[in-house]
């Protein structure tokens, strides 16, 4: 036992030492500790080499690294990665954050009347002028969006929905559940390919509070389908005073097919198309923090904010800092690719080859091969996009590999394809190709 390596020794090793500013002396006085201790329950057999402890010390405080919030590199091709954080925000949106969140502001407070100001009201006048809505709100995300619209207008009552609608999104975002969670009444409407809006005429009541769209972000229906216009829903909500819905999810606002993406309904397009209220998400193809959004009909807006659930559900000033500079940037079109989301989007396969071709001369056995991007993230079902990656097959089997890469300093997330390793450059930002690179040297 006596020949344990003292503690100090393992706190001056460097390769220990460099873990400090990222865990804590607290973390690594721990790992020592606990290491020590597990060698203690063995029975000594050789002699204790300060190595094999020193590697198991480092193995823990790379393990207390990944309990923390850590950045991660992502190779999976996916741009809106739930898993990882979705939309990546912009440097005017981060130095927003910096400065509000440093210090006081000005967030619910009119400086030149020196009295108490509007929370929402600089996020809803830049969502006005971009959406054409008369009013809006931000809230957390665009579930709590969708549970506030229902909890205000549809408490008992009736919220009509095409059964082709009744989507599960990813994290439990399950529409059915959430209207009843809601305490609305669930009233299903038409088949699951096909809907008309005599479907919807039909099943009105004197309970019906609202008819509700609901963008299917994850899957398409295709084949002999009907579904029906947002238009002819609103004629019919404007002619017997009822309330019409969508909940977008993924509020594009641009056209996404300058991207060579499928065209994606905007939520200009709905406000224009006389939908009373529209929801979607701020971290989604808005490009921006989690933030729910929900633009519309004044007078409706007007009731929600006074729905006490609205104090739970309201967002903190770090989020409006970031929102706030990530609409700016869309009110100028020419500032788009500031968004990385769009960056990313708009790199052209020329850029994405020569980026290759810089992987393929650093790393033995590296081929350059054609994928499918994808936005991802629940906003557009059929969003690919051609993109390029290194594939690796590495001796260990590519599963391993992946794992290693997991575990390295930065981790980087790859995608398995066919048994090959591989790392989509569409989502890997340039600066971190050095990164990536040195780590899959070390395949
Ligand atoms: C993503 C999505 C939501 C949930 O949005 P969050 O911001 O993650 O809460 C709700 N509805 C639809 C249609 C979606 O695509």
């Amino acid at each position: 036992m006596r020949q344990l390596p003292a503690v100090n020794r393992f706190l001056d090793d460097p390769r220990i030492a460099a873990f400090e500013a990222i865990v804590g002396r607290e973390n690594i006085k721990r790992s020592i500790a606990q290491t020590l201790e597990d060698a203690r329950r063995v029975p000594l057999n050789g002699g204790y080499s300060f190595e094999a402890l020193s590697a198991t010390v480092i193995e823990r405080l790379k393990s207390a690294q990944y309990d923390l919030l850590v950045p991660v590199i992502n190779g999976t091709g996916i741009l809106l990665h739930t898993n990882l954080g979705r939309a990546p925000l912009a440097a005017a949106a981060l130095g927003a954050m910096q400065r509000i969140g440093a210090g006081y502001s000005n967030l619910e407070y009119d400086v030149e009347r020196g009295e108490r100001g509007s929370r929402y009201g600089r996020a809803v006048s830049l969502i006005c002028a971009l959406t054409g809505a008369e009013s809006a709100l931000v809230v957390n995300n665009c579930a709590a969006a969708v549970l506030l619209i229902l909890d205000t207008f549809a408490k008992k009552r009736d919220v009509i929905v095409a059964r082709s609608q009744l989507i599960e999104i990813g994290g439990g975002f399950r529409l059915p559940e959430v209207l009843e969670q809601s305490g609305a009444r669930l009233v299903e409407v038409g088949a699951t390919n096909k809907v008309y809006v005599e479907d919807y005429e039909r099943a009105l009541s004197a309970h019906c509070a609202l008819f509700m769209r609901v963008h299917p972000s994850n899957y398409t229906i295709a084949g002999f389908v009907h579904e029906v216009e947002p238009k002819e829903l609103v004629a019919l909500g404007r002619r017997t005073g009822i309330p019409v819905i969508e909940d977008l999810g993924s509020g594009a606002l641009a056209d996404l097919a300058e991207y060579g993406l499928a065209h994606e309904r905007t939520v200009q397009e709905a406000i224009a198309d006389g939908v009373d209220l529209v929801t979607f998400s701020g971290d989604k193809l808005l490009g921006g923090p989690q933030a729910g959004i929900i633009a519309g009909s004044a007078a409706l807006v007007a009731r929600l904010r006074t729905n006490p659930l609205l104090r739970a559900l309201r967002v903190d000033k770090l989020t409006l800092a970031a929102l706030i500079e990530t609409l700016r940037i869309w009110s100028a079109p020419e500032r788009r690719t500031e968004l990385p989301l769009y960056a990313m989007l708009a790199t052209p396969m020329e850029t994405l080859r020569e980026r290759a071709n810089a992987y393929a001369k650093a790393l033995k056995g590296a081929a350059i091969v054609e994928t499918t991007a994808y936005a991802g993230g629940g906003s557009v079902p059929q969003g690919a996009l051609p993109s390029l990656a290194v594939a690796l097959d590495p001796s260990g089997g590519a599963s391993a590999a992946a794992g290693k890469l997991r575990k390295g300093d930065r981790p980087i997330i790859a995608r398995i394809e066919d048994a090959r390793l591989l790392l989509d450059l569409r989502t890997i930002q340039p600066s971190e190709d050095p990164i990536a690179i040195a780590a899959l040297q070390t395949l």
